[in-house]
């Protein structure tokens, strides 16, 4: 196991230092701010709809390493999704990050995403991992425009 996660922290670290779809998007239909004032985190989401397929996804920011990897690969795995199937994912992911369910490794929806089981030894980092999803789940319900984890 210990080599496995070296390689799931490279993952992190990889995506923390070259994070995938950073950018603003000039014709979202929904952005969503997040903050963790934990640790300072902050994301911005932006969401591009075709009728309940997210046609395009990405975000900008600055904060730790686990947030900006949490928010990079979050975008590269809901594009293409539908609104359901990306709330399904942020169910998963919580749980996962929360230990409320194993990480299953092949066959798993979350794919890649298990990289953050670790993040369940770390409570205090759960609110990092979480952030971008969350503003991403009221991005998609409408709800509201800012989300803070406290
Ligand atoms: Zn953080």
């Amino acid at each position: 196991m210990g080599d496995l996660r070296d390689l799931y922290q490279e993952t992190i670290l990889d995506h923390s230092r070259r994070p995938r779809n950073f950018r603003t998007l000039a014709d979202a239909d929904r952005k969503v701010e997040g903050f963790n004032p934990l640790c300072g985190d902050r994301v911005t989401v932006f969401v591009s709809l075709e009728g309940d397929q997210v046609k395009d996804i990405s975000f900008q920011g600055s904060g730790c390493a686990i947030s900006t990897a949490s928010a990079s690969m979050m975008t590269e795995k809901l594009k293409g999704k539908t609104a359901e199937e990306a709330l399904s994912l942020f169910e998963g992911f919580h749980a996962l990050v929360t230990g409320k369910h194993e990480a299953r490794g092949n066959g798993s929806e979350l794919g890649k995403l298990e990289v953050f089981s670790g993040v369940s030894e770390f409570p205090i980092r759960v609110k990092c991992a979480t952030l971008a999803w969350h503003a991403l789940k009221a991005a998609l319900t409408g709800a509201e425009q800012t989300v803070s984890t406290e």
